[in-house]
Parts: C-alpha cells; structure tokens; sequence
C-alpha cells in the first residue's frame, strides 16, 4: 500500500515523533504547499467571468491560514459575528467578507451592517429583521433550490427536509418583504451541502438557482455555494480527487446559457470551505494502550471525539497511517483493529474495523484530511486542552500556529 504522507513528503523532512514531543500531542500539522495550492484550484474554477472565491471559514478559521487566504485572493464567508471579527483581524476589508447566517439577532446583523458587509438573510423574518434596521438598503437572499447534496444527511443544506434558505415556492412573500424595507436583491445564493464528488446534483440545482434568479432584474451576484469534496478514501481505495476540468467545463456551459438568456453576466462567486483546507491538515495522535475486547482488538490514543468528531458525529472516514521511529509503517503484518480516543462515550472511535499494520503501544497515529471540520469543531469535553496547530512552511520551517490550550484557558471563565 502506498503511503500519501511518504508521497507527497508531507513533512518535508520534519520528523512527526519529534513534532509531537515538542508541540505536545495530539497535534494538528498543516502543509502550507499543499493549501496554497488548493486555494489556488478554486480561485480559478471559473475563469470566463467575474468571479470571486469565498472561503467558507467555518472549515478551518485559524488565523494564520486566513492571512494565507487573503494572500491568495480569496474572499471569505462569516457565519457569525466571531468569524467575522476574526476576519477584520486577518486583515479583510468589508468587501471581502459576506456574511451568511442563519437565525442570529438583530445584534449580530446590526454589527455585519454597521462594519459594511453584505448580509445574506435566509428567512422571511430575519429579512424583516433586518429591514428594520437598515431600510433601503442591499441584500443577498438564501434560496433553497429543492435539491440537496452531501455525503450525511447531517450536511445535506437544501432539498426538503433541511431547515436552511427559503423555499422557491416563497419568493412571492419574499419580495412583498423586500419591497415593505426597500430592500434590494443584489445576490442569490444557495448551499446544497457538503462534500459532493458527483456534480450532477449540484450542476442540477445551479440550473434551478438560475431559474430563480431570472426574476430579478439588476443581480450584482450570483452565488452557487459550496460543497465540493475531498478525496477522504485515497488511501485506502485509491479514491480519485474531485474532477476540476469537467466540472470547470460542465459549469461554464451552465453560465454561458444563463448568461445569454439573462442578457449580462453579474458577477458569480463559489463558497467552498471543506476543499480548500482538507487535504491540507493531518492530525497526529499517540498509542497509549493496545488490548484485545472479546473478539475485537483496539488501539487507545489521545485522538478523542474532542479533538476531530467527525467519524463520532457523521460517521466519517478518515484514511490513517501509521507512524513509527518517524517512519510510515507500510509493509509488513496487518490485522483488523478499532481506533478509538481517550473520552467517556463509547462512541469515540476515530477509525472502526480497519485493516492497518500492526499497532503497537508508542506509535503515532496520522489522521488524514483532517483540515477541514477537525480544529474548527474541537471541544473542552471531558475537560480536555485542544491541541496545539503548527504549519510546515513552503521553506520546510515548522511554525506554531495556534497554542495548545492551557488548563488555565479552561478556568477562565469561572467564579474563583
Ligand atoms: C458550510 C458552508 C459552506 C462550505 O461548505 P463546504 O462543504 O465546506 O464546502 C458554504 N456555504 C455555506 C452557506 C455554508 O454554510
């Protein structure tokens, strides 16, 4: 079995036992090369038109990779109040953000409307909201296309059974709205949901988003959401990256006949969050006990559901690699066994059944794509520090990112 950290060097000659010594582990590593270059992959999906590439900060919001963002010409999308403060202190001016909430208060819109950003609203009584606040004024609108994609249903954002955007069978209501604030429709977005690697559903609801879109005359934007995967399974199935050249075509047939029937082309925009950060990301955990339960073997490590809960919550695969004496372990025996963390939930499984080479108690666990939805979605729980982020610069330089959280950082909200 090939081993992707040994293919694409992925340490640049960093040792991972050594990083975890001193970093502490576990430990999110992150490979500046590999996420310039994915930001560059979706900077340039459509190249016909206007376009601009909203990095969806959610995914990742480590500030030393929105610097990076900013550097490589993306935008980005907030989600609150705190992505786009975070934002501000990356660096981005109010053009550069979008703001796409869902359910917040009028203090949160009022903070998005007085800093100048663009809101895009997703109900009729958030655009109500916030035509009360500031009337007369331009908007983005969420519409729900009535198709979904996604790989749980978890992350499926549009379609029937979803609590997001507003329904096209309430765009009426939507402009009576609209119209009682004098608010404008600048933009309509969608979201269908995350990590498609068939962009027939996706190519689907870009069709009817342009349907939508037809009813509004003076559109500035056009944004067809995010979604697009990454290749979890490369490893272990030798899962192909997402097909960027056919999907690239595929979209601009789409634009080029919404553009003709439309009569201009407003400015199209993208907002993937999962891609560009993925592959980039490897989190490295340590075996601390090897045991055989009944008739089930299992490696114990500190990779708990705290640290990366996407297999807990959705499920997910993560490929692994094994890692001893700063070597991948490659050959040798294999034999079935589960990797699971070091928190009270009997969920708390990183990797169930896999074939792997044989663990031993010492080695390090490498987690894989763990850059989108790891860091950003890690918790206290089980009063647990999160781990620290170190980068592997373009010049091979290992830099600390983030600081490991302190048992103090845990304490500090308390009444002592
Ligand atoms: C989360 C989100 C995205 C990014 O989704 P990915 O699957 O990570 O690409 C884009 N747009 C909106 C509105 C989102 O909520």
């Amino acid at each position: 079995m090939r081993s992707y950290i040994e293919n694409v060097d992925f340490f640049k000659g960093n040792d991972p036992e050594a990083l975890v010594a001193k970093y502490g582990s576990p430990l999110y590593v992150y490979n500046e090369d590999i996420l310039r270059s994915c930001m560059r992959t979706v900077r340039g999906l459509i190249t016909k038109y206007d376009y601009t590439c909203n990095f969806s900060i959610k995914a990742n919001s480590n500030l030393t990779i929105l610097k990076i963002a900013l550097e490589e010409g993306l935008n980005c999308d907030a989600m609150s109040e705190g992505e786009i403060r975070l934002l501000q202190k990356a660096g981005f001016t109010s053009d550069r953000i979008f703001f796409v909430p869902n359910n917040v208060s009028d203090s949160e819109l009022k903070y998005a409307i007085d800093n100048g950003i663009l809101v895009s609203l997703d109900s009729i009584d958030q655009i109500e909201s916030y035509g009360k606040i500031a009337p007369g004024t331009d908007i983005a609108v969420r519409i729900n296309p009535g198709v979904g994609a996604g790989h749980h249903q978890k992350v499926v954002t549009a379609g029937k059974n979803t609590k997001f955007a507003i329904t096209v069978d309430k765009i009426d209501e939507m402009i009576a709205m609209c119209e009682k604030y004098d608010l404008h429709i600048i933009e309509v977005n969608q979201h269908v949901g995350s990590l498609f690697m068939d962009p027939e559903p996706f190519l689907k609801a870009v069709e009817t988003l342009f349907d939508v879109a037809k009813r509004f005359k003076d559109l500035k934007y056009i944004d067809l959401g995010g979604g697009i995967g990454a290749p979890y399974h490369k490893v272990s199935e030798d899962e192909k990256p997402f097909d960027f050249d056919s999907f690239k075509e595929r979209l601009e047939k789409e634009l080029d006949s919404f553009v003709e029937s439309y009569g201009h082309a407003p400015l199209f925009k993208m907002e993937p969050g999962r891609f560009v950060v993925c592959e980039s990301g490897i989190l490295l955990g340590k075996v601390y006990a090897v045991k055989t339960s009944y008739d089930r073997k299992y490696a114990g490590t500190d990779l708990g559901q705290n640290i990366l809960v996407r297999p807990t919550l959705y499920g997910s695969w993560h490929d692994v690699e094994i890692l001893r004496n700063g070597k991948v372990v490659a050959d040798g025996e294999r034999e079935k066994i589960t990797i699971v963390g070091n928190i009270c939930e009997s969920g708390d499984k990183i990797a169930e059944d896999r074939e792997l080479p044989v663990i031993k108690k010492d080695d390090i666990i490498a987690v894989l794509d763990a850059g989108a939805y790891g860091y950003s979605m890690a918790s206290n729980y089980n009063q647990r520090p999160r781990p620290a982020e170190v980068m592997i610069t373009s010049d091979g330089e290992v830099r600390l990112i983030r600081k490991r959280d302190t048992f103090e950082d845990l304490f500090r909200g308390f009444d002592i």
